[in-house]
């Protein structure tokens, strides 16, 4: 059995090869995307992983992984949108995803954000670092203290919320999904609007889809309280990012911490030592000494990545082997 792996970083490369030894099978790793000037390095392989942001749009590769043999395309990651599944289906091809990696991953992210805000860190780092050691300013809040609001209890909000309850923090929720075993410790609300009002930090954890999409726009931030914070792991476009930049510089909310932003994938994963940014919002952002930006790594521990690669060759070689996966994702 020989798999081939595209868009792989070297970090990943100790997991696969650990996969290797376990499951006796051969997988070959390659840096490029899967596009179509690379598709015919499959040829002579069984099976496809991908994780890339380029999308896989040309009808072409599809048909020419057919013609390959190729049964599936297993991705690496839990959002599958950079397939078109109609051409999946035509030529074919089972996707499959990892619907979880590590919800812990992205939750101790959200929990270190919270304090850091909290604690006044970006203040503190700032004086810090002009050798400015005076206390003002600097007295901060405790966490057993504060109200936390999640919007989206699923598997990142939820756990999310259970950190931040065993932190001694008064959890609630909003979620059309009301999910008894998260009853013992949050309260679920009513709607969204009541959790903005009375929640301290304002955490999001919804998926990104049409009706999400600037979900907290202006006047959801005028709902929050004016020393409440808001966090934002979940996707770039669920809040409107100007409107988000105006009520941070009108003093509307406290804070934020974002680890997603619109447009991320021109700058996150970039260097741009010594250039000026490419991005206005992003610039006036990082220039704030309430806000904290974090370049989309709530993911990227290493049990997540190991998971994304182990589930995602794991459903290769399932397809392969039985013709059917858990993880299939039509
Ligand atoms: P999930 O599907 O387990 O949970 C999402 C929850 O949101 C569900 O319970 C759903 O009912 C609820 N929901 C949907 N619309 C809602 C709305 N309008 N108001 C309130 N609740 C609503 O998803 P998950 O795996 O927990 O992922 C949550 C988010 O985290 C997603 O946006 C995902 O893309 C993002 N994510 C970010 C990173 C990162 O590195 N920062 C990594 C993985 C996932």
């Amino acid at each position: 059995m020989k798999l081939i792996m595209f868009s792989v970083r070297e970090d990943e490369k100790p997991a696969v090869k650990a996969w290797e030894k376990r499951n006796g099978a051969e997988v070959i790793t390659v840096t490029d995307p899967l596009t179509l000037e690379t598709v015919d390095l499959v040829e002579g392989y069984s099976g496809v992983c991908l994780q890339q942001r380029i999308d896989v749009t040309d009808e072409e590769i599809y048909r020419k992984l057919e013609s390959f043999g190729i049964k599936q395309i297993a991705l690496r990651t839990a959002g599958y949108d950079i397939i078109n599944l109609n051409l999946a289906k035509k030529y074919h091809l089972k996707v499959t995803n990892v619907p979880a990696y590590s919800p812990t991953s992205v939750a101790e992210l959200v929990v270190m954000q919270a304090l850091r805000l909290i604690r006044n860190n970006p203040i503190v780092e700032d004086q810090m670092n002009n050798g400015d050691f005076r206390w003002g300013g600097m007295i901060a809040k405790e966490i057993n203290t504060l109200t936390v609001g999640i919007i989206g209890a699923g598997k990142i909000g939820g756990t999310a919320a259970r950190l931040f309850n065993a932190l001694g923090a008064n959890v609630i929720a909003y979620d059309p999904i009301v999910r008894e075993e998260l009853k013992e410790i949050l309260t679920y609300e009513q709607d969204q609007q009541s959790v903005l009002e009375k929640a301290d930090i304002v955490s999001l954890h919804v998926p990104l889809n049409e009706s999400t999409t600037q979900l907290i726009d202006a006047e959801a931030l005028t709902q929050m309280k004016s020393d409440a914070y808001l966090i934002n792991a979940a996707r770039g476009p669920i809040v409107d990012i100007k409107a988000l930049i105006k009520a941070l510089k009108e003093k509307k909310i406290a804070g934020a911490a974002l680890d997603t932003l619109p447009n991320e994938q021109h700058f996150f994963n970039f260097n741009f030592k010594n250039q000026s940014l490419p991005d206005r919002d992003l610039e006036a952002l990082m220039s704030m000494n309430n806000v904290l930006i974090t370049p989309h790594i709530g993911f990227y521990t290493t049990v997540a990545v190991q998971n994304m690669v182990d589930i995602s060759l794991g459903s290769a070689l399932e397809i392969l082997q039985t013709e059917e996966s858990k993880n299939e994702v039509y």
